[in-house]
């Protein structure tokens, strides 16, 4: 397993002195060169917002929405919309985003989950993903929020990987003022407590930071250090997104400023340094007019991208579209490949469910990749 090449101090200078840049991305270059080759991956999905509703209110978001001005719940007829939509343009995953427990804030929510025979949203979640294993080929990627072990339990035998941001590991972001003030879900702790715990069901993972909502370097970098230490010990992050903070309209955070591309690529490049050469590093290429300059600062994955659905948590930002994927990836020297929403390193028994196995297995090339073509079937 990786140990970081460097340590705390040193990363911390890496990341505030602009002038040792070039010496960060040629290390973080080399090992996703060393780890990867010249492959460079995707996830076609569709993006499966169940519900938009949450108990929190992190200044930021415009994904969470309260009942009455748009938050609600996807019917289980909207949900299989979606999918169905998606299986017939090739995707291979169903990305099952939501707000974090609702019911406990909203009578609304309870009412729905009463009417449709759940004690939970997370419930609902594995409802829905086996309707989706039941009626498509795709695959759910559940992202719920906080998940204790009976729920990481209950969705594992329908979703081939789950999600959680650490987002940031420190507890100053939920200092009154700041963004995750008032969010339960979003304290440190009870997240790495959530990320731990798939580690422990051999659930293969989602996580990752997010760069810009108020955070100081050193708490990045500490954050960085805190998932590789989670990494070293489960082995189950499979992927580790970067992503940048983009401010919206009609949120607090509005006017806050975005994280500058030059920065934020010293954070790329500094996650793979720290992470490692095997890891699955991953920068959404939405959020950033040139996203090309992350090939450039080690990463080797795309992350989910949809001919299909908007990006509910930024639907200001399109994807773009695959060909244009192909053509920068290309053009960087790299090869595009489809990946399914689980990586080819954990396609094996240890790390997927055995009532999925088979199904994720029959979806796959040889080597591990999603069997589709490198765009799919365009809609
Ligand atoms: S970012 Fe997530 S947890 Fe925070 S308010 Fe939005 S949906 Fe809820």
């Amino acid at each position: 397993m990786h140990t970081a090449t460097i340590d705390r101090d040193q990363a911390l200078v890496y990341l505030t002195e602009p002038e040792r840049a070039a010496e960060l991305l040629t290390m973080a270059c080399r090992l996703r060169d060393e780890g990867h080759g010249r492959t460079i991956t995707y996830s076609r999905k569709v993006f499966v917002p169940i519900t938009t509703m949450c108990r929190d209110t992190c200044t930021y978001c415009t994904f969470v929405k309260p009942p009455g001005a748009g938050g609600q719940y996807l019917t289980p007829d909207d949900v299989l919309a979606i999918a169905r939509a998606g299986d017939e343009l090739d995707c291979t995953e169903a990305l099952l985003t939501l707000g974090d427990s609702p019911e406990a804030k909203w009578p609304q929510a309870r009412e729905f989950l009463d009417a449709h025979g759940c004690a939970t949203t997370i419930d609902y979640v594995a409802e829905m993903s086996q309707l989706i294993r039941s009626e498509t080929r795709l695959f759910p990627h559940a992202n719920p929020g906080i998940m204790n072990a009976s729920d990481i339990a209950r969705l594992r035998p329908t979703n081939v990987t789950m999600g959680l941001m650490l987002e940031n590991i420190s507890d100053r972001l939920t200092d009154p003022g700041m963004p995750h003030h008032n969010c339960p879900d979003k304290v440190p702790s009870v997240r790495v407590e959530t990320i731990r715990e798939a580690g422990r069901q051999k659930v293969p993972f989602t996580s990752g930071i997010l760069v810009g909502i108020g955070e100081h370097p050193a708490e990045i970098v500490d954050s960085l250090f805190a998932l590789a230490d989670m990494q070293r010990e489960f082995g189950h992050i499979q992927e580790f997104i970067i992503q940048n903070f983009r401010a919206k309209a009609n949120t607090r955070m509005r006017n806050a400023p975005e994280p500058e591309a030059t920065y934020f690529v010293r954070v790329v490049a500094l996650a793979r340094v720290i992470l490692g050469a095997q890891a699955n590093v991953q920068v959404p290429p939405n959020l950033t007019e040139d996203f090309s300059q992350y090939l450039d600062a080690g990463i080797n994955d795309w992350g989910g991208v949809s001919p299909l659905t908007i990006d509910w948590v930024n639907p200001e930002a399109p994807w773009p579209d695959l060909v244009r994927l192909e053509a920068v990836t290309g053009e960087a020297g790299f090869v595009l490949r489809p990946r399914l929403p689980v990586y080819p390193e954990y396609i094996e028994s240890e790390w997927i469910d055995a009532e999925l196995l088979g199904a994720v297995v029959g979806r796959a090339t040889d080597d591990g990749y999603a069997d589709i073509p490198i765009g799919g079937s365009t809609p």
